[in-house]
């Protein structure tokens, strides 16, 4: 497996009336093809920003990011348009992202045709009804339109125009959080299978730590725009360092009746992410903080093989 996607010191800023608001913070990871990373995090801790800050949605403030060993940081108007090809992006809300105008044809279609992917109308057809064959949307769909269509069945239309250029990389940001559960297993189900049919890389953005254990290879737990936790979904699911990802999971319902949790209830104001001090972000509402906390920002270190954390006091808090 070779590495797909490279990000290294990733800044966005947000100028504010009251300084600059750091929504993402000297972000650094990679993604081997073909896996998904998981990036979960309460809202507002700069997950969503990331992933449009790589897709060049956003400009970046700093950092770099290299796709397939290029750098893609600053790409000129040619190298975005031929990057969009490769680079997709798949919404929470796909009723936001498409015009309610267009029949479902329509909406996948149009990527198709702004690339002039097709030699002819019967090719454009054809290559619609497959796109729409992958997603699971039966052809009689093809003159509906969106509000005609449950949740589900629109989020299918998203996936499916994210699919029409033959990406090898999507953002997914938290594109099942409006389903029903009943709904959201069958969406997750589609994306894993066409993973797997398509060698797809994913960055799965979600609050919801039950579906990202579900669908992630990595995760990476994000805190007021910085990292605080990143490894494989197996050893973070089974052993969790930073106190932060410690509640996050805690508030995760048990599948077995009768075995309950210990919820970590968390106490304290989230700190400011306008102009933070240099201290560890999570100190106001960690149970474990101390003055080293408050005046010295912890950086990420592997504390075990391929686990990573950014907190001062790892060992002692996991008797490592
Ligand atoms: Fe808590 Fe200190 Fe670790 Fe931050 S660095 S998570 S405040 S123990």
């Amino acid at each position: 497996m070779s590495t797909l996607l490279q990000v290294k010191h990733l800044k966005k800023y947000f100028p504010t009336k009251s300084g600059l608001l750091h929504a993402v913070d000297n972000v650094s990871f990679s993604i081997e093809e073909g896996r998904t990373l998981g990036v979960v995090g309460e809202s507002g801790c700069g997950k969503s920003t990331l992933g449009r800050v790589i897709l060049h949605l956003l400009p970046a403030t700093e950092g770099q990011i290299l796709f397939d060993g290029a750098d893609i940081s600053n790409p000129t108007k040619a190298q975005l348009h031929n990057l969009r090809r490769n680079m997709q992006m798949v919404f929470q809300d796909p009723y936001s992202s498409i015009n309610p105008r267009q029949s479902v044809a329509e909406i996948i279609g149009e990527p198709l045709k702004v690339y002039k992917m097709c030699k002819s109308r019967d090719e454009y057809n054809r290559r619609v009804r497959e796109l729409m064959d992958i997603v699971g949307l039966p052809e009689r769909y093809e003159h509906s339109y969106p509000h005609e269509l449950d949740g589900g069945r629109r989020q299918r239309i998203g996936i499916g125009r994210a699919l029409a250029l033959n990406p090898r990389f999507i953002v997914c940001d938290e594109p099942v959080s409006a389903l029903d559960v009943s709904i959201q297993a069958q969406i997750l189900n589609l994306m894993m299978d066409l993973q797997d049919e398509l060698n797809l890389t994913y960055i799965f953005v979600t609050h919801d730590l039950s579906v990202v254990k579900h669908i992630s290879d990595d995760i990476m737990v994000m805190y007021l725009g910085v990292v605080v936790e990143n490894s494989s979904s197996k050893e973070l699911f089974g052993r969790q360092l930073h106190p932060y990802t410690k509640a996050l999971l805690s508030a995760i319902p048990r599948a077995k009746l009768g075995v309950r949790r210990n919820r970590i209830l968390l106490k304290g104001e989230l700190a400011s992410p306008i102009e933070p001090p240099k201290a560890c972000r999570f100190a106001p509402r960690c149970p474990y903080a101390d003055a080293r906390c408050r005046s010295c920002e912890p950086e990420l270190e592997e504390v075990l093989p391929g686990h990573f954390v950014a907190c001062h006091q790892v060992r002692e808090i996991n008797n490592l």
